[in-house]
């Protein structure tokens, strides 16, 4: 089953309005000759509209790095609807990234919510999942990943999954310059994606888009993308740079011709 890889770059709380659109004027160039890698990139809100109208005719994707869990628009000050996003020309939405649920109280009931917005308005959830350091020495993190999973996609109709993509990130990859080794990365993958066709079925999981991300640089990725169920990247620090973000996706690329070739 061909599943077309993404790299996709989530900035936080990195770059101006000016610096984000810069930075797309630069990739688009880049990406022009990319045809077997989807690229993505996640601005913070302000910058959403813009980096979405520099992206548009592109090959780039443009997500949100979270969304609101109320549907319908009302008196919750400072959240963003995902009817909003949609609106403002984003395709996807990256939902339950580990440091919204260490700093802001983000939840697996939080996550489900979000999922089902985001999809109810006709955008495509990155839905993180992944484990604490101690719950890995501790022998949990499968465990964790399993009720992850299991509570995001409560409920959801193997069509809504068919829409889904999940991104494995070990808590303690993220941006501590220690990734996981591809090793341990692919069986997190595999359990991912037997979790996924539990729940909706071999088809669907086939399909699943599964990315990992934890200090994924340009070094260390190769090995990663290598995997049969690693299907791109979820890239923090290195999507800031181009030539880090652009180096990803040309190896992401390279790969998927290597494979054409056999
Ligand atoms: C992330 O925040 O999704 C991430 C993977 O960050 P980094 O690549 O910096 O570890």
């Amino acid at each position: 089953m061909m599943r077309t890889p993404l790299i996709a770059g989530n900035w936080k709380m990195h770059k101006t309005i000016a610096d984000a659109v810069g930075f797309v004027n630069d990739l688009v160039p880049r990406v022009a000759d990319i045809v077997h890698t989807d690229v993505l990139i996640a601005p913070t809100f302000v910058a959403l509209r813009d980096v979405v109208r520099r992206a548009e005719g592109t090959r780039i994707l443009v997500a949100a790095q979270d969304v609101a869990a109320e549907r319908i628009e009302g008196a919750f000050t400072g959240e963003v609807s995902a009817e909003m996003i949609r609106e403002a020309g984003a395709t996807h939405v990256i939902i339950g990234h580990s440091e919204r649920r260490q700093y802001y109280g983000e939840t697996d009931e939080s996550v489900h919510r979000k999922v089902n917005a985001a999809l109810a308005a006709g955008l495509e959830p990155i839905v993180c999942v992944g484990e604490l350091l101690d719950e890995r020495d501790e022998g949990r993190a499968e465990t964790v990943v399993q009720r992850q999973l299991e509570r995001a996609f409560e409920g959801l109709t193997a069509s809504d999954l068919s829409r889904t993509i999940c991104a494995y990130e070990p808590v303690w990859a993220i941006g501590t310059g220690r990734s996981a080794t591809p090793e341990t990365a692919e069986e997190m993958h595999r359990f991912i994606r037997d979790n996924v066709a539990r729940i909706a079925g071999t088809d669907v999981a086939e399909t699943m888009r599964i990315l990992y991300g934890g200090s994924a640089k340009p070094d260390n990725v190769l090995e990663l993308l290598s995997r049969p169920d690693i299907d791109g990247a979820l890239v923090g620090g290195a999507s800031l740079q181009i030539n880090l973000f652009h180096k990803l996706i040309e190896i992401q690329e390279s790969l998927i011709k290597d494979t054409d070739k056999k």
